[in-house]
């Protein structure tokens, strides 16, 4: 792209930024480099090679992202828990203190109470709806606050601004999975947040076809998360780094699109008397709409229902769906159902998945880019044939 990017819509950043073209006999989409290793110039030490993360296709695809989070730079990785991984490995050290909020990704979850904690990092949980919670869980070795807003499933939306007051005025480090949100709904860099992370393989990328893992932050803090990657050798294929490419180009096609869907799918599960609740954080009914209206673009494309029957009722529901493909995952073009008791929640017993908001009958549907039409009619006939 040959001018100031920075300028320009999220859309144009979307298909041009990183990209090189226009000496007559360039290809317009760019060529997929699938090699580990690159020619070298005799004298140097520099070299490219696919586990460095600085070979063709990994570069386009970090140049874009880095722009579409407003962000000095960013690192592609492996997978979203490889990016959490070493975005955490970069920040903490033996001795360290970390902060998080309670409500995150499983995988998080395993990586923090297992892992870093065996390594000699501290850790405290605190429940976001504690209001306090997060000043009283300081300690002089604070190091980090980790959250992820939206949450999966629950949708809930945390408010950053009183965050950030306790981040700056402690000197500690601010990061989030955004993951749920994508560049398109909320830049959490806008907002004081210090380190981005993503599942690529869910909304950056939006076709199911890849795993992929995002981090965004300041030059010098992605080249520490690099120097992790590299180690532990959780940098991406280049056959990855070039379907995500190819994915971004529409991200702000789609997310719009599914945010206009799940508003639609949202408001009409709302009316029916078969669904007890519906989670979504764009209805006036969501407990975090009014902080999700101030803060976010648009309200994503995840959302979740209750059914008034139940957990039995659930499982009837779902083999009589015929759009809503039946999987775990989130983000892509096609809608998905899942019920987290028998996914990300499978490891807590029914009493303490109502504890946090997820009782037995609680459906997650990721709202793909179909007609808004198609995907109401085909949850009414799976209800009326349920019953
Ligand atoms: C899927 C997901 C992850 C893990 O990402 P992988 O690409 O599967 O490793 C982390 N956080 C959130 C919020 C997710 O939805």
């Amino acid at each position: 792209m040959k001018s100031k990017p920075g300028t320009m819509g999220i859309s144009t950043i979307a298909v041009h930024a990183g990209a090189m073209h226009g000496t007559p006999g360039d290809a317009v989409a760019p060529s997929l480099n699938q090699s580990v290793s690159f020619v070298m110039d005799t004298g140097t030490t520099e070299q490219m090679y696919t586990r460095y993360g600085n070979t063709p296709n990994a570069e386009i695809v970090q140049k874009r992202l880095a722009l579409l989070e407003g962000a000095e730079a960013a690192l592609v990785l492996s997978s979203g828990m490889g990016a959490t991984t070493c975005a955490m490995l970069a920040l903490l050290r033996p001795g360290d203190h970390l902060i998080s909020s309670s409500w995150i990704y499983g995988g998080t979850h395993t990586l923090f109470t297992r892992e870093l904690t065996a390594m000699g990092i501290e850790l405290s949980f605190v429940d976001p709806l504690e209001p306090r919670g997060w000043r009283q869980a300081l300690k002089k070795n604070t190091r980090a606050i980790f959250l992820e807003s939206p949450v999966n499933p629950t949708c809930r939306v945390l408010d950053l601004a009183s965050l950030r007051l306790i981040a700056k005025s402690e000197g500690i480090a601010l990061v989030i999975d955004s993951t749920l949100a994508s560049p398109v709904n909320l830049r959490p860099l806008e907002h004081g947040i210090d380190v981005v992370i993503h599942s690529a393989t869910k909304y950056l990328n939006g076709h199911h076809d890849i795993l992929a893992g995002a981090v965004m932050g300041s030059a010098s803090f992605i080249d520490e998360v690099k120097q992790k990657m590299i180690v532990f050798g959780q940098a991406p294929d280049p056959f990855a780094c070039w379907l995500l490419e190819r994915g971004l180009k529409t991200i702000e096609v789609r997310i719009l699109r599914q945010n206009e869907n799940a508003l639609k799918v949202a408001t009409w599960c709302e009316g029916r008397k078969e669904i007890s609740k519906v989670h979504y954080p764009g209805l006036a009914s969501h407990p975090d709409h009014a902080i999700a209206k101030s803060m976010m673009r648009g309200f994503g494309g995840l959302m979740a229902i209750e059914l008034a029957a139940g957990g039995n009722a659930a499982e009837g529901f779902i083999r009589k769906l015929k759009l809503f493909t039946h999987a775990s995952s989130l983000g892509g073009v096609d809608s998905l159902v899942s019920e987290p008791r028998f996914t990300s929640h499978a490891k807590l017993s029914s009493k303490e998945r109502a504890a946090i908001g997820i009782p037995d009958g609680f459906l997650r549907l990721s709202i793909g880019i179909e007609n808004a039409e198609d995907l109401i009619a085909d949850i009414e006939q799976a209800l009326r044939a349920s019953e």
